[in-house]
């Protein structure tokens, strides 16, 4: 399972697909709730209920199904209910930040069953960060009552651009030291090298974990993370959409117009230089550096986005309205979005969605009046109410929807079968 086609949210496109009633598919089938009892399952996959009752005794052999008490009877004996069980096993997630990273030990439904924050600096390279990370885990399970042998999987979210088949950061601006460092198999050495260990993008993580937690009825979302930059994941058709390169949802270096910048700019200002190197990105513009920056130069005490904040919820008239102009110029690039993308909802988190009343209000006045009525006619534009844990939750999520997915489960159950009484 090393290296897998992962999949968020719906089964593994590749690989041949789960025969139609398998034992991954039953289950399933249970845990999203669409059937608790064998005869539940027989009616559902039109198999015979010896064959369902043979499969389902293998899940139960697994302890990922657990029998919980009688249903309803419709005449004659009553139905056993059928449960998911998900202390079947635990997954490890780590959301690794420029500057804190937040690492947590779940269940198989994503409930944290132990949770930590720490400061960690991302630059000081994986030869100090992934060690520590082990420690904090190894902390998490003892805390959680839980052993290594435990572990069925573990997700990384990292602050850079990650190739998601391989786990390996590519080039990443902010991370020294871990260009190409090869982190599933670093942390393989630890767990096994059957656990999967699946790495990506923080903003993709992000995106996962608010859809996994409040959009899943929605199949089409963009997740925006306004901090000192500005980036966005995307959920596409109910999956995150990486692109070609992994490169898709680089929001915070579009370019916009000088028009837009007048709006933000003093008059004389030399035109904004990202990080990036280029003039005039959003994130030069509208991003939490940005603004921090720009408030110091009218003599405010501001080093970073969370000092705007402070500024803006303390009721500070100027920072307010920074903060609003900012959103309008995110709200320019999003209109754009909106019209290409479409997307049912726009989630805005990171530091800076905490002054969001000022934000959400400059990003909707532009978003409404700029894009076309058709696109915008259902759009929500909401806060995160994941906050900083959106990303700890979505590399749980992407991990459980991978280890539970039916081709993973079946594949797992093959290579137990010497274990399972038939
Ligand atoms: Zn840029």
């Amino acid at each position: 399972m090393r290296n897998p086609d992962v999949t968020m949210l719906t089964p593994p496109p590749r690989g041949a697909p789960p025969a139609a009633g398998s034992a991954g598919e039953l289950l399933r089938l249970v845990r999203d709730g669409h059937a608790a009892t064998r005869a539940d399952l027989a009616a559902l996959t039109g198999l015979a209920r010896s064959t369902v009752s043979q499969r389902i005794e293998a899940l139960i052999a697994r302890n990922l199904l657990v029998e919980a008490g009688e249903g309803p009877s419709a005449g004659g004996r009553p139905p056993v209910v059928l449960a998911f069980n998900p202390r079947a096993g635990v997954v490890l997630a780590a959301d690794l930040g420029a500057t804190h990273s937040r690492t947590a030990v779940t269940d198989l439904s994503g409930a944290p069953l132990a949770e930590s924050r720490q400061e960690c600096d991302i630059s000081d390279g994986p030869d100090v960060v992934l060690p520590a990370m082990l420690e904090h885990f190894d902390a998490l399970l003892a805390e959680a009552g839980a052993t290594p042998d435990d572990v069925v999987g573990v997700g990384v979210g990292l602050p850079g651009p990650v190739e998601f088949a391989t786990g390996r950061p590519v080039n990443p601006p902010i991370m020294p030291g871990w260009d190409g460092v090869r982190v599933p198999e670093r942390l393989q050495e630890r767990y096994g090298a059957e656990v999967p260990v699946l790495v990506d993008n923080d903003v993709n993580i992000m995106a996962a974990g608010e859809h996994w937690t409040r959009w899943q009825s929605v199949d089409d979302l963009l997740y925006i993370k306004v901090g000192t930059g500005i980036g966005c994941g995307i959920v596409a058709g109910g999956r995150i959409h990486r692109g070609a390169q992994g490169a898709a949802g680089d929001l915070g270096h579009v370019q916009v117009p000088d028009s837009v910048i007048a709006q933000v700019a003093e008059a004389g200002d030399a035109p904004p230089v990202c990080r990036c190197g280029n003039l005039g990105c959003v994130e030069a513009v509208a991003g939490g550096a940005a603004l921090a920056r720009r408030l110091a130069e009218r003599g405010y005490d501001t080093a970073n986005t969370r000092d705007v904040v402070r500024l803006v919820r303390g009721g500070d008239a100027d920072a307010g309205m920074l903060v609003r102009t900012a959103g309008r110029v995110l709200g320019e690039v999003l209109a754009a979005a909106v019209n290409f993308f479409n997307p049912a909802v726009i989630v805005i988190g990171g530091d800076l969605a905490r002054a969001h009343e000022q934000l959400l209000a400059g990003i909707r006045e532009i978003v409404y009046s700029r894009s076309l009525p058709l696109a915008t006619r259902h759009l929500e534009i909401v806060r995160s109410t994941l906050d900083d844990r959106a990303g700890i939750t979505g590399a749980a999520a992407m991990v459980i929807e991978h280890v539970l997915s039916p081709q993973v489960v079946d594949a797992w159950l093959a290579g137990h079968s010497e274990g399972i009484s038939a």
